[in-house]
């Protein structure tokens, strides 16, 4: 097979997690390759159309890209409150996709685009290789160590590691979901209409001043509710066929454009015929939920169906088996660890696998994220990072949430920085190396005793 490339470091996955772990590793001076089977930057959080961190914005890479965008005003970067915790602002997909190509250019990073990681070649126990399909065929890619940041874990998986998917009772994972976007609303009639449905919405945000036209609810306008209509909706014949009772507004960067997250499919995300099926059935859902919007929703009446997301929304695929697995009791105990890399404070955010509702249930002040959850069992050179840590299926409705993706990617990089430097496996990385890093980049670690800087 064609070798394609010798580096120090290879990370898999360019979602953030992989796009703040790359830029990091090259900062320490690592020779590394970002490998992303898509052509998209980003992953979920430009080509998913996401708008916001449900959660605080933990220091590191993640925040620098969150400043630049407010630097182009595609950021809101303000700390808002909501009932389940504080979180960071609100940034625009394509702005962040522009601020995170140039962070990576600025980091000397080298990005194969259209590069999927289909196999993994081991010596002993010890990965070395990784083989990817392009365009142009089949190709080995080498490397002292490798982060997977694959959201889906699959380089472990490959790689032969034991992984988690689903609730213990069942095997169900939170439902696949894609936002999608509309121009053209009318928002302060629509601000009027929730507050005439107060009691139909579970959360509504708008700015204090208030105002009369679309640029005063620019990336602040959110609401959450509208089952009761949803409900009489069905009642008077109107096909919904969205299996979801409430649905999301978030106002986006431009002046009457609205990001719903609303479309809800059910099925495991790492099977084909799924995944096919959920791209066609997300999109009639979206048809679906914008029709309910014109006829039954007031500021809706002149509203444009731009587009639906490009990246299909993911939420939970495997949970990779590490040296530590966080739990539920962990997260709610806002428990504290030796040789934490990052404080979370993300809520535990659950979309009811096989049902139709969702949970978002503070977490305190947060729990830290130990190191071993990284640092996947069996295998060696090599660190996981982002949605697919070593989690149980609760801990997982938090850390799957960007705040703890961005961490755990800052922390892999660290680590595997320290590996490729000193010859060593992740399992034998100093921690407190890796923990002075983070905290000499502004990042609350979560250790037992620490006093929490904002
Ligand atoms: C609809 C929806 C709404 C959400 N809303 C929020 C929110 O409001 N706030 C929040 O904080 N979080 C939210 N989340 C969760 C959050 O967006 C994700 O969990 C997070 O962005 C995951 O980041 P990641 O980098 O780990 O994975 P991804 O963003 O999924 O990136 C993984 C990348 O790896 C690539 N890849 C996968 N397999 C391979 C392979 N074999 N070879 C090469 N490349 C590969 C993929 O193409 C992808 O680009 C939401 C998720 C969804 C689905």
């Amino acid at each position: 097979m064609e070798l394609f490339g010798t580096y120090d470091v290879v990370v898999t996955g360019a979602g953030i997690t992989g796009v703040v772990a790359a830029i990091r590793e090259a900062r320490e001076g690592a020779k590394t390759l970002l490998l992303e089977a898509s052509g998209v930057l980003g992953g979920l959080v430009t080509g998913g159309r996401l708008t916001k961190p449900t959660g605080l914005i933990n220091g590191g890479v993640f925040h620098e890209l969150i400043q630049r965008c407010a630097g182009y005003k595609g950021a809101d970067n303000r700390t808002r409150e909501s009932y389940w915790g504080a979180y960071t602002g609100a940034f625009d997909a394509e702005v962040m996709q522009r601020v995170v190509i140039e962070a990576i250019e600025e980091a000397g990073v080298e990005v194969l685009l259209r590069a999927q990681v289909v196999q993994t070649m081991k010596e002993g126990g010890h990965l070395r290789g990784l083989q990817i399909q392009t365009k142009s065929g089949s190709k080995l890619v080498l490397a002292k160590v490798f982060i997977d940041a694959s959201g889906d874990g699959d380089v472990a998986a490959l790689a032969g590691v034991q992984f988690m998917l689903g609730r213990k009772t069942d095997g169900l994972t939170q439902p696949i979901t894609s936002y999608f976007r509309v121009l053209n609303v009318d928002i302060p009639r629509l601000v009027e209409d929730c507050r005439e449905h107060r009691d139909d919405m579970w959360e509504l945000v708008v700015p204090e001043t208030g105002g009369s036209r679309n640029e005063d609810y620019v990336m602040v306008f959110f609401a959450t509710g509208f089952t009761k209509r949803i409900e009489q909706a069905k009642n008077e014949g109107f096909p919904w066929i969205v299996p979801k009772d409430h649905m999301t507004l978030k106002a986006g960067l431009i002046p009457g454009e609205l990001n719903i997250n609303v479309t809800r499919f059910h099925g495991n995300g790492l099977d084909d015929r799924t995944l096919s099926k959920a791209e066609i059935e997300i999109r009639k859902q979206a048809y679906c939920a914008f029709d309910f919007l014109k006829q039954y929703v007031k500021g809706f009446e002149n509203a444009i169906f731009l587009e639906v997301a490009p990246k299909l929304g993911i939420r939970e695929t495997r949970r990779i088996q590490g040296h530590y697995v966080l739990t539920e009791a962990d997260v709610r105990g806002e428990a504290r660890f030796e040789d934490a890399i990052g404080l979370c404070n993300s809520p535990v955010d659950i979309h009811e696998p096989g049902g139709e509702r969702a949970i978002m249930e503070s977490v305190g002040s947060g729990y830290g994220i130990p190191y071993r959850c990284l640092v996947p069992e069996g295998v060696r050179g090599l660190l996981v990072a982002g949605r697919c840590i070593s989690v149980d299926e609760v801990a997982y409705g938090s850390t799957r949430n960007v705040p703890a993706c961005a961490m755990t990617g800052e922390a892999a990089a660290f680590a595997a920085a320290y590996c490729s430097k000193h010859g060593v496996d992740p399992l034998q990385v100093d921690v407190n190396e890796v923990q002075k890093s983070l905290r000499d980049g502004g990042v609350n670690l979560g250790i037992p005793g620490e006093v929490i800087s904002r």
